[in-house]
């Protein structure tokens, strides 16, 4: 049962009103909203539980510690992963990347090496790998792309030399809405016995994930995204690979003894978690991993997809739309441009009649320079939108097309 009116009362911010207006939030891929659950957690542990983990025998640290790693064994399950010692806490999925460019160039990457990345990605999937490579030397590959925002797999697969290292791919495009072909994609790379890693930013919140399944060694997601709180995501690594990697920060919570001689390295996952975590965040993110495990990912998913559905039918009907991304598997993302109309002049005056849109070049500009465009209007669904929001998108975007 999918009740869309009981799911929306767990949503205070969803009554509030903008310019006298009701809230219609279509912003969901640049952060999500938080069910009171979420934030209850966050208020009951700073009110009753609140005290470092993993450092003292008292009671509060103790029962601290439990909620933090109950919240890993959490987050394993939610993406299957074998064991807890592949779930590192980070502060998002920018972080995750960041983690592992460091980590994996400090061990793998040598000069003239490459690492392969797609058209499309995020900057936080281009700049921490452009900036590995010019610490080390080596270079990046772009995978390419069609004009309707798929990736061109038989460039993907000439793209592999001896110098291959490791490829890296989202697996749904922010801008363009693109699910890509990831299993395919990891797939070819082990052919080569390349690791992959997969930016899980924009797929995690929509549909359900699975490390076993998928096969990938890396993959990273940010809490806010998925309901959760903001400053806390994860980077999920294959425990072969991460034992291999050196870690990424120096500090408390990674060592296992430290002299000035040397220092010797924590066990998994503590060795990449330097200094004190968010550890009231690891719990919330819990609390939203359980609640969008309740409502089920296969419904979130089948209701976003009808939206997904219903808004690109009615949005076709309108005047001069031009949709940026129309690829064969679409995820709850609309990006698009009306007639001459500045994405900035559309989203300023949607925002006028309380509807919530993101515009801009979505942190993706190569895309932007690949596609000719400077910007889009993106509306992105989550959870709780509902049919009526979609109309009232509609509504807005033919009044301001009026007015041009
Ligand atoms: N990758 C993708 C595909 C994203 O959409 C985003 C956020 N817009 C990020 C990475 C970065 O996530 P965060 O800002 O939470 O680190």
């Amino acid at each position: 049962m999918y009740d869309i009116n009981k799911i929306r009362e767990d949503f205070p911010i969803l009554s509030r009103k903008i310019y006298n207006r009701p809230l219609v939030y279509l912003d969901n891929g640049a952060t999500t909203q938080k069910p009171r659950c979420v934030v209850e957690a966050m208020v009951d542990e700073y009110y009753n539980v609140n005290a470092n983990v993993h450092r003292g025998v008292h009671f509060l640290s103790q029962q601290a510690t439990d909620l933090h790693e109950a919240s890993r064994e959490t987050v394993r399950a939610f993406i299957n992963a074998r064991s807890t010692n592949e779930i590192l806490f980070t502060r998002g999925t920018t972080e995750s990347i960041n983690l592992l460019a460091f980590s994996f160039g400090e061990a793998f990457i040598h000069e003239g090496d490459e690492i392969i990345v797609s058209t499309m990605e995020h900057h936080s999937n281009i700049v921490p790998w452009q900036m590995m490579c010019e610490r080390k030397g080596a270079k990046l590959r772009v995978i390419p792309m069609f004009d309707n925002g798929e990736l061109d797999m038989d460039a993907y697969k000439r793209l592999f030399s001896k110098t291959t290292r490791l490829v890296c791919c989202a697996h749904v495009s922010n801008v363009l809405g693109t699910v890509n072909p990831v299993k395919d994609i990891i797939t070819i790379a082990h052919e080569h016995n390349v690791p992959v890693l997969i930016d899980g930013a924009q797929s995690t919140p929509h549909f359900k994930v699975d490390m076993q399944e998928l096969d990938c060694d890396f993959f990273a997601f940010s809490g806010h995204k998925i309901y959760g709180p903001t400053g806390v995501g994860v980077l999920y690594g294959k425990e072969d690979w991460l034992d291999k990697l050196p870690p990424y920060q120096g500090g408390g919570e990674m060592i296992k003894n430290v002299s000035f001689e040397k220092t010797t390295y924590n066990e998994l996952p503590y060795k990449f978690e330097a200094g004190t975590p968010d550890y009231v965040a690891t719990h919330a993110l819990a609390k939203a991993l359980d609640y969008v495990s309740a409502l089920g990912m296969d419904n979130i998913y089948a209701h976003e997809q009808e939206l997904t559905r219903y808004a690109m039918e009615r949005m076709s009907q309108i005047d001069g739309m031009r949709f940026i991304g129309t690829p064969s598997h679409k995820d709850a993302v609309i990006s698009f441009l009306v007639g001459n109309i500045h994405h900035l002049d559309m989203g300023t005056l949607l925002d006028r009649l309380g509807i919530a849109v993101r515009t801009g070049h979505h942190c993706a500009e190569p895309l932007m320079r690949r596609l000719g465009i400077e910007g889009t209007v993106r509306a992105s669904f989550g959870l709780y939108n509902t049919k009526e929001e979609v109309d009232a998108l509609v509504a807005g975007i033919e009044r301001v097309a009026k007015m041009f």
